[in-house]
């Protein structure tokens, strides 16, 4: 029965999960983020579930050419590019892949932070340029122990963040739309506040429209010249031509950025910048940490089309199953 069920494998699907749902399922798929009107013809009226691979809007319009889908799986933990209340109002199903990236991301938002605190791009540069031989060393940095950091969505990543950098010892403030009574952290309701005290804010929250522009001109203004900005949630997330010019008249120290506006197109302005660490939306990619995802992607539409139970519906689909 199962192996009839056809999947549509939206965007350029990893190998691993390419094999996978293929042991299960008949695929068709398409890298472009919205198929060509043959494929549709083709394919459109019988596919029953959807791999996403794309980190392009899913929208309802793309829904409608597909009126037998029943799922939509995801890769990766955040799904601003799925209009997820298209999908419900069409009774499609969304799910995505929590947890298992904690620790990878937590990981790399640490390494960034130290990075930016500690200018190992910059150290790097000197190195090779001859600078040291030449100039002597770099100018000295800043350290992390006793530092007041802000984490702006203590989530699964922002607490997983927070266990970690407890061992620096310096104050871990939290913002979010509501206060944690299970947590050491002081919680700041006002996120301007909390960018005045914070060294540094590490930005762990959802992208979409709850959260566009949330780290605006003023934001920045008030964590300051010393002041480092982690990105590793979303890049909607920051009003980006604040950030750059920001950044260019010196009003914000550094930023380390895993994400952007219009990814994989950076801003020369950014790339340009010495006070940027750049990195290409990675804080995931480690081999262990993305098999987990690619598996439990497909994990979610074997059990789908098994039980009717997926192991991981975004919370706005928890009562679909
Ligand atoms: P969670 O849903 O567990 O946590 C999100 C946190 O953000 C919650 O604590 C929530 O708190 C807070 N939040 C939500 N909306 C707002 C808002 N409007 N203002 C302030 N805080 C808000 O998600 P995860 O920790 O699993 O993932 C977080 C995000 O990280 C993902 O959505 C994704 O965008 C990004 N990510 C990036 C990766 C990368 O490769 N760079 C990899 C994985 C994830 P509250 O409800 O109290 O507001």
């Amino acid at each position: 029965m199962r192996d009839r069920i056809e999947i549509y494998g939206r965007g350029r699907l990893p190998p691993r999960l390419d094999t996978r749902l293929a042991e299960h399922f008949t695929l068709r798929c398409d890298p472009d983020p919205f198929p060509p009107e043959d494929w549709l013809a083709r394919h459109g009226a019988s596919v029953r579930g959807l791999a996403n691979a794309s980190v392009t809007p899913l929208t309802a319009d793309l829904m409608d050419r597909l009126p037998k889908l029943e799922i939509i799986s995801s890769i990766g933990v955040g799904y601003d590019m799925i209009d997820v209340d298209a999908a419900k109002a069409r009774g499609i199903i969304v799910t995505h892949t929590p947890d298992v990236l904690n620790a990878d991301v937590a990981n790399y938002a640490l390494l960034l932070l130290l990075a930016a605190s500690r200018d190992l791009i910059l150290q790097d540069a000197h190195v090779r340029s001859g600078r040291w031989a030449s100039d002597g060393p770099a100018p000295l940095t800043h350290r992390l122990e006793g530092r007041t950091i802000g984490i702006v969505g203590l989530g699964r990543i922002g607490r997983t963040l927070a266990k970690k950098l407890e061992v620096f010892g310096g104050p871990i403030l939290y913002h979010g739309r509501s206060e944690q009574p299970d947590v050491p952290y002081e919680f700041c309701p006002d996120l301007y506040d909390m960018a005045e005290r914070a060294a540094a804010l590490v930005l762990c929250l959802p992208g979409g429209a709850g959260t566009d522009g949330l780290i605006d001109a003023r934001v920045l203004g008030a964590l300051g010249p010393e002041g480092i900005l982690v990105n590793v949630a979303r890049g909607s997330v920051v009003d980006q031509p604040a950030l750059i010019e920001a950044l260019a008249e010196g009003r914000l120290g550094r930023a380390a950025l895993d994400v952007f506006d219009d990814e994989p197109n950076v801003p020369q302005a950014l790339r340009d910048s010495d006070r940027v660490i750049l990195s290409p939306h990675a804080a995931s990619a480690t081999v262990e940490t993305r098999t987990a995802m690619f598996d439990l992607t497909a994990d979610n539409l074997i059990a789908w089309f098994c039980d009717g139970a997926p192991r991981t519906p975004v919370p706005e689909c928890r009562d679909m199953r």
